[in-house]
């Protein structure tokens, strides 16, 4: 059992504001959590940042930090009524590589053992930072009675920052991926293509944009694919999704396993296999795959599926990366074409809901009168997609846009763009702005946002006994 902390980047930037406002003394904030569990994972989502007033601390020096009692119960009460996790950060702010004192054991002991018979999903944990934030963390794992690692914390910035807790840096690349990525390692270095390595990665959607991302973020090496799409092949999907056959095609095979069969044969044997889930994305299944995500990537052409991916991420604080395509032809002639990819950082950059007029305006301010016209008349631009015509050429440009981004966003290696347009007409590529909604009912900040709710802002997706039930875990994704 080990525990993450997903936290989002003005929550990181103001803990850390916190921890190492005084260098000279120790100090102390608690982070109240919403939590995903499964059985080998308890994901802390970061909700808010509790700052400690002057008056609440009994002493504070170098090396001891001591909390009145009175202000910590409150903060229990309000765990217990509002359905919150604990978590206790303090600073030992004189050095990086930090580890828990002797001091720290005993308390953290003591502590967890009151508060173990709280209600679960209850958890209560500790994080200690050092000098440069880097960290060791725990939490009181009440299944087996004792204290379990936390492993990492993922800040939701780009790019996207992962710290591990001390001594606890995943290995670096093997042997046989070296020789296979050895032309990727030349473009964003061994570290970078570790970390593409690392990561699990959903993509919704198999169909021909779908199948283009999952066939390249395959070769690329992502460590883990899990590919999720109700739909069977049919001929007509054979001039663009990458990786069916013709026998498959005729024979109504699954879209997930044709593709899952065939890139699996293109990797290395040391990576994990492809996951195929042939099912909605909103059944309990997929849901309990994508919490356990590090990214999300949506290639579907229905607007209801792409605002709850959208919703997933924002509840679950992960990434979520979507691309659409449209094309509209008049008597064998292309008048208007393109696609757009938006990268939606939970508590960074606009979500789905956020940007529908802004980017509107934004792209339009870009076309021709005569391509502005169509386009609304079309109403692709808003992302309805039109089912027809589809080539697989403008899948391909607008896939690999999204990879991309993706790239970037995981490893650093260029600046993300939020939001890019591509004109197929004029061969045009270019960014677009995507304000956040500072009133947004998703992601903003407002205390009844569903940013980092886990599954209180997806209780209407689980099974009602489940939803009322909150004790009992989701289900866990295979391969945990
Ligand atoms: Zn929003």
């Amino acid at each position: 059992m080990t525990g993450e902390v997903r936290i989002s980047h003005p929550v990181w930037t103001r803990l850390e504001e916190t921890l190492l406002a005084d260098r000279a003394v120790e100090t102390k904030a608690f982070l109240l959590c919403r939590v995903l569990e499964s059985e080998a994972r308890v994901v802390f989502l970061v909700r808010e940042l509790v700052q400690v007033p002057e008056e609440a601390y009994v002493q504070r020096t170098e090396s001891i930090v001591e909390i009145r009692p009175e202000f910590v119960h409150q903060l229990l009460v309000r765990c217990a009524r509002e359905g919150y996790s604990l978590l206790e950060a303090h600073s030992h702010p004189w050095a990086p590589n930090p580890r828990f004192s002797k001091v720290d054991d005993r308390s953290d002991r003591q502590k967890f053992l009151t508060t173990q018979s709280m209600s679960p999903p209850f958890r209560h944990g500790s994080l200690v930072f050092g000098s440069d934030m880097s960290f060791e963390g725990r939490f009181w794992d009440y299944q087996r009675g004792q204290m379990a690692p936390i492993a990492r914390l993922r800040i939701l910035r780009a790019p996207l920052e992962t710290r591990y807790g001390t001594g606890l840096r995943p290995a670096a690349l093997r042997v046989a991926e070296q020789s296979v990525y050895d032309r990727q390692v030349r473009a964003f270095g061994a570290e970078g293509q570790a970390i593409l390595g690392s990561l699990r990665v959903a993509v919704v959607g198999a169909g021909g944009l779908g199948s283009q991302v999952a066939h390249a973020l395959a070769l690329l090496g992502v460590g883990q694919l899990i590919l999720i799409d109700p739909d069977r092949l049919e001929l007509s999907n054979l001039n663009r999704v990458v990786g069916a056959s013709y026998a498959q095609a005729v024979r109504g095979w699954r879209k997930v396993l044709a593709l899952a069969q065939r890139f699996n044969r293109a990797r290395p044997p040391e990576q994990r296999t492809i996951v195929p889930l042939p099912e909605d994305a909103r059944s309990p299944r997929a849901l309990a795959h994508l919490l356990g995500c590090d990214l999300i990537v949506g290639a579907v052409d229905s607007a209801v599926v792409r605002q709850y991916l959208n919703t997933v991420a924002m509840c679950a604080l992960i990434p979520y990366l979507d691309a659409g395509v449209g094309i509209r032809s008049e008597q064998g002639q292309l008048a208007q074409g393109g696609g757009q990819v938006q990268v939606i950082i939970p508590g960074e950059t606009a979500c789905l809901a956020c940007v529908e007029r802004g980017i509107r305006q934004s792209i339009e301010e870009q076309l021709t009168p005569h391509q502005r016209a169509l386009s609304i008349r079309g109403g692709y631009i808003q992302g309805e997609v039109i089912p027809n015509p589809q080539v697989v050429f403008l899948n391909g440009v607008v896939g690999n846009l999204l990879v991309w981004e993706l790239v970037k966003l995981a490893t650093g290696c260029a600046p993300v763009q939020p939001y890019v347009y591509y004109d197929l007409l004029n061969q045009h590529v270019f960014p677009a702005r995507a304000e956040r909604n500072p009133d947004c009912l998703l992601c903003s900040e407002h205390p009844d946002s569903l940013l980092g709710q886990g599954v209180y802002g997806l209780a209407g997706y689980l099974p009602q006994r489940r939803a009322r039930r909150r004790a009992k875990p989701i289900p866990t994704p295979r391969g945990e």
